[in-house]
């Protein structure tokens, strides 16, 4: 591992907490030291106080805040006289502490204290730099951990015996760190959990993580445990066993994990090498349910994987889990798997948002390089069962659990956008990602693949009337997010204005085509798909007013839509029993979109003797539609407010004289 340290950009720091934003990114930016909200770090500074007092103060992470992207208000300003007379106490239960660290901000309004301050103020260094690094959990979660780190290391760290994180840990530290500290030690060794190190500068403090893991880096890679070997693999984007289409087999598994789990949940379908690789290890069964790598990985992906697809199975065995381990006093999360391994489907992860399953992609990438590499060094040994479900049964994550809070309407679920790069359809998009929703955009534009840069969007260009591209499309969806729930479909041309005797039966077919096969076509395929849903299936077909009330010159327009809407009521009923919902929008005269240039609605109210601003607001109501209107409608017949309404027809038109 190298130091990224640039003097340079040392220099532009001012101070200390800039200092230690600093290096904190540095650390951060390293996926083998910390991972997602993984690790903390500290310094130790005064400042003066209203009364002008000198007092000194320890800038902590706070909690909820990441190392990589980490702010000046990230860090927690605690004084540090408190937090020194707490580490004395006998006994403080966690929620004590955590309430206890709160009282000890300078500033109210700070993030809560990381839970490790209490250890970061006893170390007596200026600069604590703390992460739970791949290399160094290989070594400590391998046979005679113990002895390869301290063979390695010798006295230039202090060892520390597996507690619970907390204030048990912050007590053991500051009774052995005095103990064992020599004049050349730099750090403290947390036996399978991680890494301090700390200095005088941040420089120091920084530079030693960066050595000491280098070390380990070396040790392992002289006996071929190398976590570099195959790291080149991680980010393999083809879709290894994509020969069998495995969208069924996707949706099924995650309609059992959502059941399971009691909520909708999105399911992350890895088919790489590299997950492939690990799914299909002889000993996979084995070695993969020893446990996690660190214990604070368990709140993403609990303590071990599910290997196949008994989800049934899994759920009985964690019950079991929390019944042998857990007291009464405790409310058991649900029993759903975070992480799927399967020899066809590689690494499957799971989570409520898409965001976090790509967290727990991330957590378990670097668990399997981490077994792996352990199991070359003699075998992977993790912690005792019973310390992790501390950690995931720990007081301060049952109060969070307990707090919940209710997401968004739809998250966990998944929708499907066509004609997504603009107009109704972009508008459907926004109004999806805003309720939660995971949505597949389609479009046949290329703009669609970069209109949102998020975790919880796909933009794939299709062309809707190609069945080999709509399944490419579908499949890629599921892989991404595990099902489809939610399936819009927007989609659709409307032709040069011609009276029916100049109407071209090319133009004709062609509508047709766009309006109607394709819809039926990507009906169909969606069929298996949406009667998989956990909380059902639901269309929303944007149609048009043309449907009730038609406009002379636009007969092609006007029959496909009305032809989309038969199949749509005809659909309604068939697939009603499957608890899948069929609605229909028809919106009027939406100007937001591609088709209406300033010259073209320019031109359209000049015809009809108005205003621009007369001709846009030109029904019953007075008021002009957008995309966004028709969008909100579109996503909110998805929700529960419409968990009853199956067959409707509902305008957003301001109000047409001729449909009224
Ligand atoms: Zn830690």
């Amino acid at each position: 591992m190298k130091s990224r340290w640039s003097d340079e950009e040392a220099s532009r720091c001012a101070g200390d907490l800039a200092l230690r934003v600093y290096t904190s990114r540095l650390l951060g930016a390293e996926a083998s030291l910390v991972l997602h909200g993984g690790g903390n770090t500290s310094v130790k500074s005064s400042v003066t106080n209203l009364f002008g007092e000198e007092e000194s103060v320890i800038y902590v992470k706070g909690s909820g805040w990441d190392l990589e992207t980490i702010e000046p208000a990230g860090f927690s300003p605690c004084r540090m006289q408190p937090l020194l007379a707490q580490s004395k106490l006998e006994k403080l239960s966690d929620p004590q502490m955590a309430a206890e660290l709160r009282k000890s901000l300078t500033d109210v309004s700070a993030p809560s204290p990381s839970v490790e301050a209490i250890l970061h103020a006893i170390l007596p260094a200026r600069f604590v730099d703390h992460t739970h690094a791949d290399s160094i959990l290989t070594m400590t979660n391998s046979p005679d951990g113990e002895r390869r780190v301290r063979e390695l290391f010798g006295d230039r760290l202090v060892y520390i015996p597996y507690v619970m994180p907390g204030f048990k840990l912050a007590c053991l530290c500051a009774e052995l760190y005095p103990a064992q500290a020599r004049r050349h030690t730099v750090g403290m060794l947390l036996l399978k959990h991680g890494l301090f190190t700390f200095g005088e500068t941040a420089k120091d403090s920084y530079e030693r993580m960066i050595e000491l893991v280098s070390l380990a880096e070396g040790y392992l890679a002289k006996r071929g445990a190398s976590t570099q070997v195959s790291v080149e693999l991680r980010k393999d984007p083809s879709t290894g066993s994509a020969a069998r289409m495995l969208r069924a087999d996707i949706a099924a598994l995650r309609k059992a994990v959502s059941d399971t789990a009691g909520s909708p949940m999105i399911l992350s379908v890895h088919t790489d090498a590299e997950a492939l690789a690990f799914a299909t290890r002889p000993d996979v069964r084995e070695i993969s349910q020893r446990g996690p790598a660190t214990p604070d990985h368990v709140i993403r992906t609990k303590r071990v994987p599910l290997v196949g697809r008994d989800v049934a199975g899994y759920a009985s065995d964690y019950q079991k889990y929390f019944q042998e381990l857990g007291n009464a006093s405790l409310t058991m999360l649900d029993p759903a798997p975070r992480v799927i391994l399967d020899p066809e489907l590689g690494m499957g992860t799971i989570s409520r948002t898409a965001k976090d399953a790509a967290i727990v992609e991330d957590i378990y990438r670097h668990t399997m390089q981490i077994i792996s590499d352990a199991t070359v060094l003699g075998g992977w040994e993790a912690l005792p069962a019973q310390d992790i479900f501390d950690v995931e049964y720990w007081d301060l994550e049952q109060a969070k659990v307990r707090k919940g809070g209710s997401p968004p309407v739809l998250t966990g679920e998944v929708a499907l956008v066509t004609g997504a790069a603009s107009g109704i359809g972009k508008a459907c998009v926004a109004s999806l990602l805003s309720r939660g929703a995971a949505v597949i955009a389609l479009d046949r534009s290329a703009t669609v693949c970069s209109l949102h840069r998020r975790k919880d969007y796909l933009g794939l260009t299709c062309d809707v009337t190609s069945e080999s591209e709509m399944d490419g499309a579908l499949e890629e969806g599921v892989r991404a997010f595990g099902g489809l729930d939610m399936l819009i479909l927007n989609a659709g041309i409307f032709p040069p204005s011609a009276p029916v005797s100049a109407l071209s039966s090319e133009t004709w077919r062609e509508t047709m085509s766009v309006n109607v096969d394709a819809n039926l076509a990507l009906l169909r395929k969606s069929y298996p798909l949406l009667k998989l849903s956990p909380r059902g299936g639901r269309v929303v077909i944007i149609g048009s007013k043309n449907v009730p009330a038609p406009g002379p010159g636009a007969a092609a327009y006007s029959a496909s839509k009305a032809a989309l809407q038969q199949l749509a009521r005809v659909v309604a009923l068939e697939w009603g029993g499957d608890r899948i919902r069929v609605n229909t929008i028809h919106p009027n005269a939406v100007f937001d979109t591609a088709i209406w240039t300033p010259e073209v609605l320019a031109a359209r109210a000049a015809s009809y003797g108005l205003t621009v601003e007369e001709y846009k607001t030109n029904n019953v109501l007075k008021v002009e539609v957008t995309s966004r209107d028709v969008a909100e409608l579109a996503a909110e017949l998805c929700g529960p407010v419409f968990a009853k309404t199956t067959g409707a027809q509902i305008p957003v038109d301001g109000g047409t004289v001729r449909v009224i």
